[in-house]
């Protein structure tokens, strides 16, 4: 059960309170650069991203940002480090919420008139606390910039603001070790009524960063903890995107399209390329936003129960397979024709779900 916090607008998207979790995203691009920047966000929007973060290095990123604010839609947050001044700018800019790390943006002074300038102007504030930016003082109580430093270090901040009427707050604490992140998160969760962005920053490339990433921020998520999301892989944004998706998804916290489920296969799978199937399907129902469930399974030992109790599914035998729609054998079909079928059965399904027969 999700511990409901304080809502905080973003733009056109509420963070906290009952929301469901959101889904962010950051370009990659050079700022600077319009049409690149202004493609990206398209991209990301258009892949599921409902809050975007570009990072602001410059005036000429602030003059950017003004321009992109007039061609999208979507909330945009900009990411602000070591001038305030750029933060004011970016403001200024129409930036729904800033993102500051308070070790680096010039002291606590320099924040607080930053973070009262962004409420001035209705933007949101995103506290940001890494653990390579946790204040020297505190890093000598606990040894090392622990989950317990970053909280200390992130609770120090938030209250300060809070003394002096800054509301609007979300909190970050990120780590690149999962396990760190999690310990952080859960310790600052029972300290903050204010929304928490969850995330394992720098998680790295390739398998290795998606599984680090949905080991951290599934975890919290399962815990009821984190109201906002953004996976950080060395990869390209539009992947994040969908890996934020995808854990949201498996958590049932969201849903954003079909679910297909396949077998891992084993010696008793009587289609040599199933994975390639399944692959096969699950590309061309890309864009679905109807959420199903589709099983594509390999043999007559959990084949027929597992595409039975799918929306739309396939179980395999050594001459093609059996079809299912919503639990009703729809037929045989030849191998070559499978992946065909098993389509043509989802779009009955789809258009079923939108003439409003949900099953
Ligand atoms: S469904 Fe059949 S082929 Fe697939 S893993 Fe299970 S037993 Fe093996």
């Amino acid at each position: 059960m999700r511990k409901e916090k304080t809502p905080v607008r973003v733009g056109s998207v509420v963070v906290g309170g009952n929301a469901p979790v959101s889904v962010q995203a950051m370009t990659k691009t050079d700022t600077r650069d319009f049409e690149a920047t202004l493609a990206q966000i398209c991209s990301l929007v258009k892949e599921g991203a409902e809050i975007i973060r570009v990072a602001i290095p410059d005036e000429e990123s602030c003059r950017v940002l003004r321009r992109l604010k007039r061609e999208v839609e979507v909330p945009l947050v900009a990411d602000v480090h070591f001038a305030p001044k750029l933060g004011f700018k970016a403001l200024e800019a129409g930036a729904d919420k800033i993102r500051v790390n308070p070790g680096n943006i010039g002291g606590k002074n320099a924040l607080l008139e930053l973070a009262k300038e962004a409420r001035r102007r209705g933007a949101a504030i995103r506290i940001g606390v890494n653990s390579g930016s946790v204040e020297r003082e505190i890093l000598a109580r606990h040894g090392r910039p622990s989950a317990e430093a970053m909280v200390e270090s992130a609770l120090g901040h938030v209250r300060f603001l809070e003394d002096h009427g800054v509301d609007g707050i979300v909190i970050s604490l990120k780590s690149s070790s999962a396990w760190e992140t999690v310990r952080a998160y859960r310790l600052i969760h029972e300290k903050t009524s204010w929304p928490l962005h969850v995330g394992v920053t720098e998680a790295g490339p390739g398998l290795s960063g998606v599984v680090k990433s949905a080991a951290g921020i599934g975890t919290l998520l399962a815990e009821g903890i984190g109201d906002t999301v953004r996976v950080s892989l060395s990869a390209p944004p539009e992947e994040e995107v969908k890996v934020a998706r995808d854990i949201l998804q498996s958590l049932e916290l969201r849903t954003f399209g079909p679910d297909v489920i396949a077998c891992p296969t084993c010696s008793r799978c009587q289609v040599q390329d199933l994975p390639d199937v399944a692959i096969r399907v699950k590309k061309a129902l890309e864009g679905v936003r109807e959420p199903l469930k589709v099983a594509v399974m390999g043999c007559p030992v959990n084949g027929p129960g597992e595409a039975r109790e799918a929306d739309v599914g396939i179980a395999c035998g050594r001459e093609g397979g059996i079809l299912f729609r919503r639990g009703e054998a729809r037929g045989r079909v030849k191998r070559e024709e499978m992946v065909e079928a098993l389509l043509a059965l989802c779009r009955e399904e789809i258009e079923a779900r939108r003439r409003g027969d949900a099953r």
